[in-house]
C-alpha cells in the first residue's frame, strides 16, 4: 500500500489533468482566488496506489495497478466511480476525482469527489477473474472507503455486479452488511430504482433543455451519440423517445449511420447479442472518428475523455454538445468551439444525474427505505433543472461559457465550505 501526500499543487499539463487544472484556474481567476486556495484545490487530499495480484484462470499470475484518489471532503464524504480500462493512470484518476468534487457541489449533494481505477482490460478477463481482481482491490483500499468516508460507483468497464462484489467484500471485513458503501448496486441488494438509467436520463433532460434554449425543436432535431454503454445507450433511448432522430452511434468497435434515424430498441438488442453496435443491419458503417463532426443539431460524446480536440473541433457541425462522458472536450477544443458559437454543456452538469441518484441510493440505504421510481425520477429532474438554471443564469450574468460558469459555481461552494470549516490545526 503506497500512501502519497502531495505538497505542491500539480502544474497545468497535458491530458485530462491538464484540462481539469486549466478549468480550475479559469474559475479561480474569475472568482479572484489564487495562491493557497489554488494549491488546496489542485491537490488531492489523499491518493492510494495498490498492486493487485491475480491468479488467472490458467494458473498464471498477473499483477495490475489500482488507484483511489480522494480529491476533496469539505462538503461530505468522497464520492466517485471506479473504472476498469487498460489505459487508466494516476493523472487520469486525479482529473476524474477533481471533476467529481465540482459535480457534487454543482448539483448540491453533500459529497466531496473521488475516483478509482484499475489498469486492466475487462474484456480480456473472465467473470471469475474480474471478481477476484475487484475483491482484492477492495480489500487493498478498504481502510479509506466506507459509507461515511468514500463511496464508489460504476464507471467505464464496471457495473452493478462489480458494486455487489465490493459491498460483499467490505461487509465481510467489517462483520455486517453495509449497503451504503457503494452505489449503483443491484436492486436486490439495496440499489435504487432509477439508478441504472439516471445518468442518461439526466443527459437527455439537459439536452432537451439546451435544445429548447437554442430554439431547436426535438421533434425535428438530429443527434449522434458516441459510446453505447451505460450512459450512451439510454441517452440515445431517451432522446429518441423525445422525437430526436439519432442518425449515428459508435462504440469502441465501430460506428453505424442511418440518416432516417436508428431504431434504438433494436440496436440495443443487436448490441446485447454481438457486444457492439457494429454490423447493425440496414445501417452504413462509418469511420468512428467522424461521428462527432457529422452535420447534426446535437452531439453527445458518452465514451471517454479527450475526443474533441484542437485537431477536430473546427470540423464540428453540431450546434449543441452535451457531455455525457467526463472530460470529452480538451481545452484547445473548448476555445475553438466557443469561437464557433457551439453551445457546450459541460460534463459536471450534463452527466450529474448519476451522482444525484447515487446520492438518493445512499440516503435510501442509510435509512433502509425504498423510494418509488417515479419519486426518484421526479427528484432527479428537479435537481438537474435547478442546476441548469443556476449555470445558465450565472453564465449570463458574468458573460462566461457554461463550463466556466458551472466550475465557478462549484468552486465557490467548495471554497465556502473550506472557509467555514477553517484550516486545522
Ligand atoms: P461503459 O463502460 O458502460 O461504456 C463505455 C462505452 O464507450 C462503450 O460502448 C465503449 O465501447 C465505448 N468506447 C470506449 N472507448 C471508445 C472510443 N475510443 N470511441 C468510441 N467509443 C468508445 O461506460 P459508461 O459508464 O457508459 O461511461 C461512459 C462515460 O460516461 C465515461 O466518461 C464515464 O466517466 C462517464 N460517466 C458515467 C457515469 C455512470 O453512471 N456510468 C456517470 C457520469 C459520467
Amino acid at each position: 500500500m503506497t500512501w502519497s501526500t502531495t505538497t505542491d499543487a500539480a502544474p497545468t499539463g497535458a491530458g485530462p489533468l491538464g484540462d481539469a487544472l486549466s478549468q480550475l484556474d479559469a474559475a479561480l481567476a474569475h472568482l479572484g482566488l489564487n495562491g493557497g486556495t489554488r494549491q488546496m484545490l489542485a491537490t488531492p487530499r489523499r491518493e492510494l496506489a495498490v498492486s493487485i495480484p491475480l491468479r488467472r484462470d490458467d494458473g498464471s499470475i498477473a499483477v495490475y495497478t489500482g488507484y483511489r484518489v480522494q480529491h476533496n471532503f469539505s462538503r461530505g464524504p468522497a464520492k466517485g466511480g471506479l473504472r476498469f480500462a487498460s489505459n487508466v493512470d494516476l493523472d487520469e484518476v486525479r482529473a476524474l476525482a477533481m471533476w467529481m468534487t465540482w459535480k457534487c457541489a454543482l448539483v448540491d449533494v453533500p459529497y466531496g469527489g473521488a475516483k478509482g481505477g484499475i489498469a486492466i482490460d475487462p474484456r480480456t478477463h473472465s467473470l471469475p477473474e474480474l471478481e477476484r481482481v475487484t475483491r482484492r482491490y477492495t480489500s487493498e483500499i478498504l481502510p479509506i472507503i466506507g459509507p461515511t468516508k468514500d463511496i464508489p460507483a460504476p464507471d467505464i468497464g464496471t457495473n452493478e455486479q462489480t458494486m455487489a462484489w465490493i459491498m460483499d467484500t467490505y461487509s465481510a471485513a467489517v462483520g455486517h452488511t453495509v449497503p451504503g458503501v457503494v452505489t449503483g448496486k443491484p436492486l436486490s441488494l439495496g440499489g435504487s430504482l432509477g439508478r441504472a438509467a439516471a445518468t442518461s436520463r439526466g443527459v437527455a433532460h439537459i439536452a432537451l433543455m439546451a435544445m429548447t434554449s437554442r430554439g431547436v425543436d426535438p421533434e425535428h432535431a438530429t443527434a449522434v451519440v458516441q459510446g453505447f454503454g451505460k450512459v450512451g445507450r439510454d441517452a440515445a433511448r431517451f432522446l429518441s423517445a423525445a422525437g430526436v432522430r439519432i442518425i449515428a452511434v459508435s462504440d469502441v468497435d465501430g460506428a453505424i449511420y442511418d440518416e432516417r434515424g436508428l431504431d434504438i430498441a433494436r440496436l440495443s438488442d443487436h448490441a446485447d447479442r454481438h457486444g457492439t453496435v457494429a454490423g447493425f443491419e440496414g445501417t452504413e458503417a462509418i469511420d468512428p472518428a467522424s461521428i462527432l463532426t457529422l452535420d447534426v443539431d446535437l452531439a453527445v460524446p458518452a465514451a471517454v475523455e479527450g475526443v474533441l480536440t484542437g485537431a477536430n473541433a473546427d470540423h464540428v457541425q453540431a450546434r449543441i454538445i452535451v457531455e455525457g462522458a467526463n472530460g470529452p472536450t480538451t481545452r484547445e477544443a473548448d476555445a475553438i468551439l466557443a469561437d464557433k458559437g457551439v453551445l457546450v454543456v459541460p460534463d459536471i452538469l450534463a452527466n450529474a444525474g448519476g451522482v444525484v441518484v447515487s446520492y438518493f441510493e445512499w440516503v435510501q440505504a442509510n435509512q433502509a427505505w425504498q423510494w418509488s421510481e417515479a419519486d426518484v425520477n421526479q427528484r432527479l429532474e428537479e435537481k438537474m433543472t435547478t442546476a441548469w438554471h443556476a449555470v445558465v443564469g450565472y453564465a449570463g450574468a458574468h458573460s462566461l461559457s457554461y463550463r466556466e460558469a458551472a466550475t465557478a459555481l462549484a468552486v465557490q461552494r467548495v471554497t465556502d465550505a473550506h472557509r467555514l470549516r477553517g484550516l486545522y490545526p
